[in-house]
């Protein structure tokens, strides 16, 4: 494998990843997949910290909908959050990567509350640090998490795993001309709309010069080599 392209990354697991095929929940095999594809690339010396979402167990936004109070049902969400990141750590360290899981709402027995400093320390031995239960706030997304955690931790990129490998001009999956974008600028992400991150993820990545790498995490091996500087991918920077 050839060397990563950046020293230090953040990468942005959405719960839907960890689902793989199925419809809801968590699959042990497709941690496993990516757990091992992390492995792959902090063994070129790349270090690592993760933001999962938990959209795949619950979403603030569907649980309001349904009639729960939005502020608790988005506490709902990031504790949905604290779920994935220990089944992650669960798989990464099942193949002998060390792990730390800090969460934004402190649980003490459970995991550590998310310390800035402790976590950049983990980083620098060689520990992936998952980021769990978002900024700890209602009404942000996990989106918004993985930028701000990207800024505060000086990550050289934010890595954001999608189920296609790029953006394009057009939806690929109806239109079959649609063209990827090998690079885009963040303020054209914001003026067309694109959905890659909401907005304030863009702005705040924008803001701090933090590159987004937007690829496709499900087909098996694209993450390390995405993450070593190959691959399909649209980076978005200014
Ligand atoms: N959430 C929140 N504050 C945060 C991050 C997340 O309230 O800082 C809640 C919100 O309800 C969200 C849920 O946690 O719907 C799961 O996160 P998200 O939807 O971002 O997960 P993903 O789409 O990445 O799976």
């Amino acid at each position: 494998m050839t060397a990563p392209r950046f020293n230090r990354i953040l990468l942005k697991l959405s719960g839907e990843v960890l689902m793989g095929q199925g419809q809801f929940g968590i699959d042990p095999a497709t941690c496993e997949r990516v757990a091992l594809e992390v492995k792959e690339a902090i063994e070129t010396g790349l270090q690592v910290c993760m933001v999962v979402g938990g959209g795949n167990i619950f979403r603030g936004l569907a649980g309001a909908a349904q009639g729960f109070d939005r502020a608790s049902a988005d506490y709902m969400g990031m504790l949905a959050t604290v779920m994935n990141a220990l089944a992650m750590q669960n798989a990464m360290e099942k193949i002998g990567v060390q792990t730390r899981v800090q969460s934004a709402i402190p649980m003490a027995s459970v995991c550590e509350p998310y310390i800035r400093r402790r976590a950049e320390r983990h980083m620098e031995k060689g520990r992936v640090v998952i980021f769990a239960a978002g900024t700890g706030l209602p009404f942000f997304t996990t989106d918004t998490t993985a930028a701000l955690r990207a800024a505060e931790m000086n990550c050289d990129a934010l890595f954001k795993g999608t189920s296609v490998d790029g953006i394009y001009d057009a939806d690929p999956k109806k239109v079959p001309t649609a063209k990827r974008y090998d690079s885009l600028s963040y303020d054209r992400v914001l003026a067309d709309n694109l959905k890659v991150m909401d907005a304030s993820a863009v702005a705040l990545c924008r803001d701090n010069n933090i590159p987004i790498v937007v690829f496709n995490i499900r087909d098996e091996g694209n993450l390390s080599a995405v993450l070593c500087g190959e691959g399909a991918s649209t980076i978005v920077q200014n």
